[in-house]
């Protein structure tokens, strides 16, 4: 007789925690922001618009005066080496308002911009000014786009139900960062149904120059980072291995489960830690909980 029992996902090395960043736009304030992020080891993606590179121009808006430089295409592989280069359009339309054939054009030609740089698939994206609907959720997965990040902030640690629709947790310079890290950092994850969790920032970097907020986000990084418990990861990290998670072949009983992805996948069943390596399958002692540990 089958009982019921619970499968939670857990991030590479059996972690509970994940973070991530992400900035859009590509503002020389990158360079500053990339080197802060390499100090305290956070990983992240960088939304970028290849038919802006290069422009020099300053942005004026209530609250808000200071350079919108973007990087030069030549510039950016190095500014970016190690982070994840991600979609943001050619020249950042609302999609919204735009004919779907027009929308195509913007992600696929970026797309095909940025992967000249990087010598890879490029796979991920942010809407400009966070505007979306169906239309486009479907023209972007047209394009070859795994995921596609909002600016919806949830101040929440949920991984996305639609990984098109990505919501954050908040805004890197958000007033509530700091006790949203303090609780993140003290959430209990031990209990065997609790579900991982991902702290997820977003932001444009020029918005730390305008609202002089360099040193308050080096301690936020100082406080969430260099933390054995947390994966540090990319958007497309974190998107790929929740793929791989999705990918696991269970047989009919779920007494055992096969792996066909190229990515190690950890499972936590029946509060029991699981690595199911890449391509193998794994035999699963569910009937008896007090069976050795299979964590390896
Ligand atoms: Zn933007």
């Amino acid at each position: 007789m089958l009982r019921l029992r619970e499968d939670i996902p857990l991030f590479p090395g059996g972690k509970k925690k994940a973070f991530t960043l992400s900035s859009d736009d590509g503002v020389t304030q990158d360079g500053r922001l990339t080197a802060l992020m390499r100090k305290y080891e956070i990983k992240g993606t960088f939304h970028l618009n290849s038919g802006l590179m290069g422009d020099r121009d300053w942005l004026i808006q209530p609250g808000i005066d200071v350079s919108h430089y973007k990087y030069k295409k030549e510039e950016a592989a190095e500014i970016y080496n190690g982070f994840e280069i991600a979609v943001h359009t050619v020249t950042h339309p609302d999609l919204t308002r735009i004919p779907p054939a027009m929308a195509s054009y913007e992600i696929a030609a970026d797309k095909k911009e940025l992967e000249e740089l990087v010598h890879h698939p490029v796979l991920g994206m942010s809407y400009p000014f966070g505007t979306f609907n169906d239309s486009v959720k479907q023209t972007a997965k047209n394009c070859g786009i795994f995921y596609s990040r909002t600016i919806i902030e949830t101040n929440s640690f949920q991984l996305p139900a639609d990984f098109m629709e990505w919501n954050p947790t908040c805004h890197y310079c958000s007033e509530s960062r700091m006790a949203l890290a303090q609780t993140f950092l003290d959430s209990d994850t031990s209990c065997e149904y609790k579900a991982p969790l991902l702290f997820y920032v977003w932001g444009h970097a020029y918005q730390l120059d305008a609202y002089n907020d360099w040193d308050s986000l080096e301690n936020f990084f100082k406080m969430i980072g260099g933390n054995d418990e947390i994966w540090y990861a990319s958007n497309i990290e974190i998107c790929s291995y929740m793929h791989a998670v999705k990918s696991l072949i269970y047989s009919s009983t779920g007494d055992y489960i096969f792996n066909p992805s190229s990515t190690d996948v950890w499972m936590q069943i029946d509060g029991q830690a699981y690595c199911i390596r890449s391509g193998e399958t794994v035999a699963i002692n569910w009937h008896h909980k007090d069976d050795a540990a299979k964590f390896n």
